[in-house]
């Protein structure tokens, strides 16, 4: 039975970062992926990178094609199409990735450094004992023969399947479920339009809770005359489906006729506050599986890398004393609350209040700039906006007939402040962690009430 330092389940963005960085220092990683080598890194996706994403993992700007187009920024539309707000801001700057060939990229620097990869091996349960993650019973998916393997630590960078967070024995304290309410069922397909695009270097984005109650629909431009379009639901009561939706309400607009299909299919992106305790004995889990996509967006790309290097970085260390427990990688926690996590749970109240909206408050809203374009920047950079008493005076003159909506936008943004600088409160050590979580719950319980009940 072969023995690893560290066992990364998943070669996706989360995991192979991960890899690269505990391979860096030295230590012996293997990665395990179900998919064949040259097929890591395909991914049903919207494709759109932030580039101040690369530079807070410490990489470079990728130079061979895995950068399809640049982007300078997005363009949110009202759901009557009548106001347009142009988000044009360092943050929003990034590019259109070849997804499979930046996958391949993140794959390389891991197996660069040493990292072993197990390619069409089907991870199927986590190994425990006396209640430590040991290793992970896998599947040889061209032979069909079961593996175990070894790893003083298991990271689950699995994506949405969660493979190990799911079969966790519940003492390990690590949520296990996720709620439908928090994911977004979505259909995406890559077309080849019959010419390109004027206003293609903004990504649209367009509101419209009939057609994508909670979500939006998206028209990404790539290069040449392809596209990255399709739309999200929030898996909420009964929702509708989302293929159905995009051949209902989104092909059928001009901008597709006589298009082709390159490629299509449905996948699903959790879109709520990171997991409360992302670490167990052993173990700790990253991206997707973690919850660590942006509730109001969905892009999970940047903060799954950044969870990877951050992981990386702490089982380094904690290996270096020879403690894997718990306690010696909670520092993971932290560091993800500071560096993302904070912004991600206030960003999960702002996703409350938008879930409730109704397309008529959100056309007059934006319309009269109840909600400006500034707030929306801020919300999605997770900064506070604050409703001042001469603005706040100006806007309900503006929205005397949507009074309820102002009262609803003032409560969202005080409880965005408080979730936040709780997250801010992270704890450091283990030990006040079931004090934070109680009120981490009540603080959502509220805003449940408040914005959604
Ligand atoms: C439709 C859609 C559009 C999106 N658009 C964007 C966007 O434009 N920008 C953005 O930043 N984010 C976007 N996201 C989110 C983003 O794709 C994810 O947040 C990100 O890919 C998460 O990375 P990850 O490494 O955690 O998981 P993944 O990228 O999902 O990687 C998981 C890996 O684990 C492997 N795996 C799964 N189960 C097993 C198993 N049992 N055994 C072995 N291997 C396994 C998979 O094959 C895969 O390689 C979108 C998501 C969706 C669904």
């Amino acid at each position: 039975m072969e023995k690893f330092d560290v066992i990364v389940v998943g070669a996706g963005t989360a995991g192979c970062l991960a890899a690269k960085t505990v391979a860096e220092a030295g230590l012996k990683v293997c990665v395990i992926d179900r998919k064949g080598r040259e097929e890591i890194g395909e991914k049903i996706c919207g494709d759109a990178l932030g580039e101040h994403h690369l530079k807070t993992v410490g990489l470079e700007k990728p130079q061979g094609g895995e950068l399809e187009k640049r982007i300078e920024g997005v363009k949110v539309y009202s759901p009557d199409l009548e106001t347009v707000f142009t988000i044009a801001y360092e943050d929003y700057v990034g590019y259109m990735l070849n997804r499979r060939l930046f996958g391949q990229w993140l794959l390389k620097k891991a197996l660069d450094e040493g990292a072993i990869l197990f390619d069409f091996t089907q991870c199927l349960e986590p190994i425990t004992e006396k209640k430590f993650v040991t290793g992970v019973l896998a599947k040889n998916m061209k032979t069909g023969e079961n593996i175990e393997l070894k790893g003083k630590v298991v990271l689950d960078a699995s994506g949405f399947t969660a493979v190990i967070r799911r079969k966790l024995p519940k003492e390990m304290g690590i949520e296990s479920e996720v709620v439908n309410e928090d994911v977004e069922a979505c259909y995406r397909e890559i077309r080849q339009l019959k010419m390109e695009t004027e206003k293609a270097e903004y990504c649209e984005i367009y509101l419209n809770q009939q057609v994508t109650p909670g979500g939006y629909t998206w028209i990404f431009t790539k290069g040449g005359a392809k596209v990255n379009v399709g739309l999200g639901v929030c898996m909420r009561g009964k929702f509708p489906n989302p293929r159905n939706q995009f051949y209902k309400y989104v092909l059928t607009k001009p901008l597709f006729e006589g298009s082709l299909l390159l490629k299509g299919g449905v996948w699903y992106d959790p879109t709520r506050r990171p997991l409360d305790n992302m670490v167990g004995d052993g173990v700790a889990i990253l991206g997707d599986a973690a919850c660590l996509a942006n509730p109001i967006h969905g892009g999970g790309i940047g903060p799954s890398m950044l969870s990877g290097y951050l992981a990386g970085k702490t089982i380094v260390e904690a290996l270096e004393k020879g403690d894997a427990s718990k306690k010696s990688l909670w520092h993971y926690n932290r560091k993800y609350m500071e560096m993302y996590g904070a912004k991600q749970a206030g960003l999960d109240v702002f996703r409350m209040f938008l879930l409730e909206s109704r397309d008529e408050d959100l056309n007059y809203g934006m319309k009269y700039k109840l909600l400006t374009e500034e707030d929306v920047l801020k919300a999605g950079l997770g900064k506070e906006f604050h409703l001042n008493v001469t603005e706040t005076a100006k806007r309900v003159f503006r929205g005397l007939k949507r009074i309820r909506s102002l009262n609803k936008l003032r409560i969202t943004v005080n409880l965005m402040r408080e979730v936040k600088a709780h997250y801010g409160n992270y704890p450091e050590t283990l030990e006040n962690f079931e004090e934070w979580r109680m009120k981490r719950e009540t603080l959502f319980r509220e805003a449940r009430s408040k914005l959604i009940e």
